[in-house]
């Protein structure tokens, strides 16, 4: 959670992007529809402008065409009468140029005309001359034209093929020139030019035939600027220019605000996505608007309470034991991790404490997994009840649970923690009306003496747990040589695999001696490791862990065919001796493994079933007390006697026992060792001697080291005993020699014990 991880790019940039194309998009539209719409005003404007031009080019020429007929009407009455005048006819005919040409110029004037000519005449009768009236035709006569139409008015004509001439024009020099080479230009179709640019204006031009003959041309061109036309579009132009641009502003800012307004809510999402991608479901995003984003805001707020009830639930699984209700053993080491980390900072110490339930699994076998479970609950619940509500109780799987003390972890505390755990499964279980007891084995761990971190802490606690189980003590804290031992039986076990192969296992012999007749009738089979450099291994030391790992079935076979094959000699030899060989639970779980391989070394002995009984302890049978019942039984079926060892140290139950096939009871030797201090021991032997008897089984006792105890366990009416009272247990050389002299000496006499070699 601390080392977040990079923040993400800022959103806004993406988003002003959204609101960017939103902008361009728009601005986009309207510069494309007003630019269209600009260009079709701007195409019908210019249509306008010309047809208004070429209507007025038009009326001009009307009026243009309607000057000159006047003008010649004029001049044609003007010659009619002056053709009429006596005075000027005498003239003429009395060859008078004078007076002729003072007529001429009189008259020239009242009619306006400005040539006169006359024709010199043919003289004939009649007609006598021709009189011809003109007018010239010069920049005036244009100017008048322009004043009238408001046109521009030039004349001209073709003087020859390809050759054009103005003769006036109310255009300036350098336009006439443009006007001159454009009607070079378009010879003889006249008529096409409409539009003419000169001078860098467009000119809307009308060119009107004044006379054409195919020798001479003579025109009229009437021309008025575009512009003149256009400039009252332009104006309406450029506002539209102007409309638009504001337009495209307000569009602009518009698109804008829109744009925010739908990217800010958006960029609030994100936020809030990023926070849930974080792990963050506190905080709800702010629902303003009531749109489709304002929905999407709603939806996700859905959504993080969906999530949020979801994971809940999913820690909930992932973090506690269903059988109990208390935190699993991820939770537990969760928080141990945590505690450690705290402790470490504020320099406290923590302890932890690792404890299981001694005989569970006698429990769970015998009585059926719902009464297991019914068990771990209530040690759970008692568990939990007993300690603070600052200590963490977990319960790690199985019959195994742990408890954190984080806070007050002064040295004693673990230990007072431990007694109030012994205290709360002190008073029986009651389960379905059956009491049941309930020890457990405590280990204790402390930080940081113990281990620096939850790991290490873990072991710890587990090794002492271990100890405090082989110890028998019901809690033990961390000892390092703990650790050591451990490492020690590693070793030791690898070195016990070579042992078996390598013939460093011998079986001594310690015979059970029979109170009913005095005499020797079985002995007891027991495993010495004769290492090559430690010297002799104790099997107390060997036994438990060989049983821890599994080993121990490799030694049962082997001890299993020595002592068969040993007493099969015996009995060969007349020695009709029982030999009692010890299994373990581990044996009795291979049911018919181990059977059948009993029943294999008795036949390569040629020994009778009968002359075999194997010991179990009762412990042992109480640790998987159904293979070990059906394991009995087929011993049983085959005709071999069978013991429970160590008797009063199991807490099995009568009806227990008595469901098992078996033929002996051995009393534990703590019992008889006892007997003489204290009475209540003796009570026990002496009452354990009438329930064997009346569950119709042997009694042995076991331990017997002084005079005392025999004498007791005859008054008791004890079947049979051994210990070193009577013989040490010995190799099978020295057990026969000690038999030959037994059978001289009365039962009882130290005298004989044989010290073990
Ligand atoms: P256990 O089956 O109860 O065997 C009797 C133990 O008591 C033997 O110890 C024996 O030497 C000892 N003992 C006999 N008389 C006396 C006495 O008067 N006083 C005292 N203090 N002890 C006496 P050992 O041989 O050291 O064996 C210890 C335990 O190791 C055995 O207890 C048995 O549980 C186990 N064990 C020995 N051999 C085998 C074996 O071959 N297989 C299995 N599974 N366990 C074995
Ligand atoms: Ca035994
Ligand atoms: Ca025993």
């Amino acid at each position: 959670m601390s080392d977040a991880p990079a923040p993400p790019p800022a959103p806004w940039v993406k988003l002003s992007s959204l609101g960017t194309r939103l902008v361009m998009f728009f601005v986009a539209l309207l510069v494309l529809v007003q630019g269209l719409a600009a260009f079709l005003v701007i195409q019908a404007n210019s249509q306008i402008a010309r047809q208004t031009i070429d209507q007025e080019l038009e009326q001009g020429e009307r009026v243009f065409r309607q000057l000159l007929s006047q003008n010649q009407t004029r001049l044609e009455q003007g010659v009619a009468i002056l053709s009429s005048d006596f005075a000027f006819r005498q003239a003429i005919a009395g060859n008078d140029t004078g007076t002729t040409l003072s007529v001429l110029r009189n008259h020239g004037a009242r009619v306006g005309a400005s040539v006169m000519t006359l024709v010199v005449p043919v003289l004939a009768p009649d007609p006598i001359a021709w009189v011809g009236l003109a007018f010239e035709v010069d920049d005036r006569v244009a100017q008048e034209l322009n004043q009238l139409t408001g046109l521009e008015v030039t004349f001209a004509s073709r003087v020859s093929r390809g050759t054009w001439q103005l003769h006036a024009s109310t255009l300036t020099a350098p336009l006439r020139g443009s006007l001159l080479a454009a009607l070079t230009g378009a010879e003889g179709l006249s008529a096409r030019i409409r539009d003419l640019n000169m001078g860098g204006e467009d000119y809307e031009t009308r060119v009107t035939d004044l006379e054409a003959r195919p020798d001479k041309k003579i025109v009229a061109v009437l021309q008025k600027p575009l512009e003149v036309g256009l400039a009252p579009f332009r104006r309406i132009s450029s506002s539209f220019f102007w409309l638009t641009l504001a337009g495209l502003a307000l569009l602009v800012g518009g698109a804008l605000i829109i744009a925010r307004s739908i990217t800010r809510p958006v960029h609030r999402l994100v936020e809030a996505a990023q926070r849930v991608q974080q792990g963050d479901y506190s905080r709800h995003v702010d629902v303003e608007n009531r749109d489709e984003i304002g929905a999407l805001a709603v939806s996700f707020n859905h959504m993080l309470d969906g999530i949020v009830s979801r994971e809940r639930e999913i820690l909930r699984l992932a973090y506690e034991d269903g059988l109990t209700g208390l935190p699993n053993r991820a939770m537990f080491n969760e928080q141990l991790t945590q505690a450690v980390r705290t402790a470490r900072r504020a320099e406290q110490p923590l302890a932890v404490l690792v404890f299981d339930m001694d005989r569970f699994k006698a429990i769970n076998d015998t009585l059926g997994h719902p009464v297991g479970d019914q068990a771990l609950r209530e040690v759970g619940h008692r568990v939990r009840k007993a300690l603070r509500d600052s200590d963490v109780v977990a319960r790690l799987g199985g019959d195994e649970f742990a408890v954190l003390l984080a806070t007050g972890g002064a040295e004693h505390a673990p230990l007072v923690v431990a007694k109030k755990i012994m205290k709360a499964l002190e008073e029986p279980l009651v389960i379905e009306g059956q009491p049941m007891d309930m020890a457990a084995s405590i280990g204790i761990a402390r930080y940081p003496e113990h281990g620096e971190d939850a790991s290490a802490l873990m072991r710890a606690a587990d090794v002492a747990m271990y100890e405090a189980k082989r110890a028998k003590t019901g809690y033990a804290t961390y000892d390092p040589t703990h650790d050591e031992r451990r490492q020690e039986f590693l070793t030791l076990l690898g070195e016990l695999r070579r042992a078996v192969d390598s013939g460093e296992l011998v079986l001594h012999y310690q015979p059970k001696m029979s109170f009913v007749d005095g005499r020797v009738t079985s002995v007891e089979a027991l495993v010495r490791w004769r290492h090559p450099t430690r010297g002799f291994i104790e099997p107390a030391e060997v036994i438990p862990f060989a049983e821890q790992t599994g080993y121990i079935t490799s030694i049962t076979r082997w001890v299993l065919a020595r002592a068969i094959e040993q007493a099969g000699v015996w009995e060969r030899t007349g020695l009709r001796i029982r030999m009692s060989v010890n299994v373990s639970a581990r044996d009795l779980q291979q049911e018919d493994a181990l059977v059948k391989y009993v029943a294999d070394a008795l036949l390569a002995a040629e020994l009778p079933a009968g002359m075999l009984c194997l010991e179990v302890t009762e412990s042992g049978l109480m640790e998987d007390p159904g293979s070990a019942q059906s394991t009995l039984r087929k011993l049983r079926e085959l005709g071999i006697a069978t013991s429970i060892d160590d008797y009063g140290t199991g807490y099995s139950s009568l009806a227990y026992i008595k469901q098992l096939a078996v033929n002996e009871l051995k009393i534990d030797r703590a019992f008889v060792a006892g007997m003489e201090a204290d009475r209540r021991n003796a009570a026990i032997v002496r009452s354990t001697i009438e329930l064997g008897h009346n569950l119709g089984l042997t009694v042995v006792a076991e331990g017997v080291e002084t005079d005392h105890e025999d004498m007791e366990l005859r008054r008791f009416g004890c079947d049979a005993a051994q210990g070193y009272f009577y013989a040490r247990p010995m190799p099978a050389a020295a057990l026969e020699r000690w038999l030959s002299g037994a059978r001289d000496k009365p039962v009882g006499s130290r005298g004989d014990i044989l010290g073990e070699a």
